[in-house]
């Protein structure tokens, strides 16, 4: 009888799962994908849009038709929660049965981890779409109306990386409305070094960045903890005020309210635990893949750093976890990545965007212009089409045994 193979999530993590599955199975078994859209939001290029280089639709693609040639069925639904003994995804609609079930929900901001934090009010945000659209019309009005600038990251955020690349943004578009030498510039970090990313990242780019932001007189301050966010004020944690007419400070990430709100599927922060075949611990039946598992930090800092996640190292988790199944089902190699190895990938792929972004920059007179062709490459990097072309293509993996 067919196995039913359900898959909630259809980003990186997800949809390389369904579509690495669908290539080993020929169709022996039942998968299905579910997410409240079919829409493939490619959340790198978030980054981008408050600044108007890219659209929702240059940002997005649907899934539908991809997993329909795959035999992929998909429901559009969001999932409410998980009951793990009787093998049940809940659904408002109604409870789907699996036999294998593969969560690959990502995380959400928690904007309560810092105080005040009112997106769209006390500070912009770019953690989504919806929010990603309102800091674009804020930046437009912000470009008329110039003042004080705050860009960050906080304690526990996971993703240090975007405040740097939108400050290189904002900076460039700063310099091309001539406005560098009218806006003060702050740059706030929970990062013991500038380029740590939560992740002790290459610190030879942090001197290339340190020379950066002093060449444009940008007041940056590491370890450092928001105590709470106004209306046109942040207050840090040693009582210091920052007065600010656009702020945008990247919070704590943490698992989404269905993986939180089910008992025994994750931590208090709603990451799951895995071991090295991305099995859940106590169920080994479910899997978990991408940013909703959990990757111990591997160093402690003087204000508490998130691990940052990446796309690749979701789509790693996700061919583990399609093969460890299609191992289970039909026999075959299987994948072992532990998490050890996970946070490996994720420093690497920071390392390379701290020398996309920082190194040998400053070497260079136009060094604005240079970083936004450094983005841009990145981007090309992370780009929907190459995206769609390489997602069809399974690497050889030397890491089955
Ligand atoms: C602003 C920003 C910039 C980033 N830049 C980079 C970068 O430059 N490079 C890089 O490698 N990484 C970057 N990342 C991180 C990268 O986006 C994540 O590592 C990656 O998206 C994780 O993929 P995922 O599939 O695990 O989860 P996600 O991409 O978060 O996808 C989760 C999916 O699950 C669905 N879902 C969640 N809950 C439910 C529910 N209850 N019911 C139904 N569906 C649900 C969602 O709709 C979504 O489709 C960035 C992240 C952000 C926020």
């Amino acid at each position: 009888m067919k196995k039913q193979i359900v898959i909630v999530g259809t980003s990186f993590a997800g949809y390389s799962t369904a579509l690495s599955l669908a290539k080993l199975l020929h169709d022996r078994h039942e998968i299905t994908v579910i997410d409240r859209s079919s829409d493939f939001m490619f959340l790198p290029s978030l980054v981008w849009h408050p600044f108007g280089y890219r659209h929702p639709e240059d940002i997005s693609f649907d899934t539908l038709p991809i997993f329909d040639k795959q035999g992929i069925k998909f429901i559009e639904t969001t999932v409410y929660g998980f009951d793990l003994n009787e093998q049940l995804v809940i659904t408002p609609e109604k409870d789907i049965p699996f036999d294998y079930l593969v969560i690959a929900t990502g995380t959400k901001a928690n904007y309560d981890s810092v105080k005040g934090y009112v997106p769209g009010t006390t500070s912009w945000s770019i953690c989504s779409m919806a929010e990603a659209e309102r800091t674009r019309k804020a930046w437009k009005d912000f470009l008329r109306n110039p003042g004080p600038l705050v860009i960050g990251a906080s304690q526990w955020a996971g993703y240090f990386f975007a405040a740097y690349e939108f400050m290189m943004n904002a900076l460039y578009q700063l310099k091309s409305h001539h406005l560098l030498s009218k806006v003060p510039v702050h740059f706030i970090t929970a990062e013991p070094y500038l380029t740590h990313f939560g992740i002790g990242s290459a610190p030879e780019d942090s001197k290339a960045c340190e020379a950066i932001f002093d060449r444009y007189n940008i007041q940056w301050k590491t370890s450092t903890e928001i105590r709470e966010l106004k209306e046109r004020e942040v207050i840090l944690e040693n009582g210091e005020r920052i007065v600010s007419d656009f702020n945008m400070i990247i919070p704590q990430f943490i698992g989404v309210d269905a993986v939180r709100t089910t008992r025994n599927l994750a931590n208090p922060f709603g990451l799951i635990h895995v071991n090295e075949k991305c099995q859940h611990r106590d169920y080994p039946n479910i899997y978990a893949a991408g940013s909703a598992v959990y990757i111990p930090q591997k160093e402690e800092t003087l204000v508490p750093c998130g691990v940052p996640r990446t796309r690749y190292s979701s789509e790693i988790m996700a061919k583990a976890v399609a093969y460890n199944i299609a191992s289970d089902l039909i026999g075959g190699g299987t994948i072992s990545i532990p998490v050890e190895r996970v946070y490996e990938y994720c420093k690497q792929d920071m390392d390379h965007l701290g020398a996309i972004l920082f190194r040998h920059a400053h070497e260079i007179e136009h060094d604005l212009d240079f970083i936004a062709k450094g983005s841009q490459e990145k981007w090309a990097n992370m780009s929907i089409e190459t995206y769609i072309e390489n997602s069809f293509e399974l690497e050889n993996l030397n890491f089955i045994n």
